[in-house]
């Protein structure tokens, strides 16, 4: 449920949010330039509508049907603007996230941080720890690969995105800027909560399999525990179609950005699986309203340890940034 409260009225607020509180609700406040809006959170299916209604400093109720709250636009109609690294994601600000699937060892993932930094980019990937379909593949550096993203840090002044698989790991993201919650770990409930404690800014993946309402409540899950630094990102979802590694739901992009104020971004490397889909993929979400990418970029493709198909070349991912600025203004986005 949210109450609308009068703008001259939102002074004698005080009285109602204590009274909702003693309902055994929670509240979530968003005070806009035009409006002061008041999400109550819990079982308010006993509140009489006509009730607060008629209360003086009312403007207007309603009942949210969906399940997510604290995600939920009709909560907080402004975008969510998040800070990272130094930087602003959401909000028209466009960001670009690039970098290896995986550190592979420090001379690659500092010249890929080198390389990307220099055509534009804002944060670097990298994953140090590796879902990975096969036990047999290679799973990742762990630890030291962290270490080698914050020497990466260090010599490009990029912000550095990872992944989180185990929440006993947690200490050692202590200088990630941007901790990524991967498509396989949509649904890991615990690792939701215990990240909601923590105040770092969450690039959550949409799982394999996720609907949309799922993916939001994962969401959801993060923010009911405290922390409200949520970025979503769809990266492809499984479908019948084989030619490509998922299908990129572009629709999900225009559809998230409405029913939510989080930034949405965009993966069109895991999203088509193919080097030569990334360009057109990305070209194509940029267009439908994405807040920025995540693009696998690495130097040697063919010899990457992981994802190489879907990595593009440097010069590449320089090209790309060019045609991706020149999209910008026609979707009201900037740099
Ligand atoms: C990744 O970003 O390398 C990754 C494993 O992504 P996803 O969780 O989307 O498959
Ligand atoms: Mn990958």
């Amino acid at each position: 449920m949210i109450i609308v409260i009068k703008n001259e009225k939102k002074n004698e607020l005080e009285k109602l949010i204590k009274w909702i509180k003693n309902q055994g609700l929670d509240i979530h406040m968003s005070e806009g330039a035009n409006a002061t809006i008041v999400g109550l959170i819990g079982d308010t299916s006993k509140i009489d509508i006509d009730l607060i209604s008629s209360l003086d400093i009312v403007e207007s109720v309603k009942r949210i049907s969906e399940p997510y709250k604290k995600v939920n636009r009709k909560f907080h109609p402004a975008d969510t603007v998040i800070s990272a690294g130094g930087r602003e994601i959401g909000g028209g600000r466009f960001c670009f996230i690039a970098g290896p699937c995986s550190v592979e060892n420090e001379e690659q993932i500092v010249g890929i941080a080198l390389a990307v930094k220099k055509s534009g980019a804002h944060f670097l990937r990298g994953g140090a720890f590796k879902p990975r379909t096969s036990p047999y593949a290679f799973q990742g550096m762990g630890a030291d690969g962290i270490e080698l993203l914050k020497k990466a840090k260090k010599k490009s002044g990029l912000g550095i995105v990872t992944e989180i698989m185990n929440i006993n790991h947690l200490d050692l993201f202590s200088d990630v800027d941007i901790i990524q919650v991967g498509a396989r770990n949509m649904q890991n409930f615990d690792l939701l909560k215990e990240l909601g404690q923590s105040k770092k800014p969450i690039l959550l993946k949409r799982g394999l399999s996720g609907t949309i309402e799922e993916w939001l409540m994962s969401a959801e899950y993060v923010m009911s525990k405290g922390n409200e630094n949520v970025i979503l990102c769809e990266r492809g979802i499984r479908t019948f179609e084989h030619y490509t590694r998922n299908t990129l739901d572009l629709s999900a992009i225009p559809l998230v950005k409405e029913l939510t104020h989080l930034p949405v971004i965009v993966d069109p490397s895991h999203a088509s699986g193919l080097s030569r889909l990334v360009r057109p993929m990305s070209l194509a979400a940029t267009a439908a309203g994405s807040d920025g990418l995540i693009i696998e970029v690495h130097n040697d493709p063919p010899r990457a340890l992981c994802d190489g198909a879907q990595s593009i070349r440097p010069e590449q991912f320089d090209e790309l940034v060019k045609k991706i600025k020149d999209i910008l203004p026609i979707v009201d986005k900037r740099l």
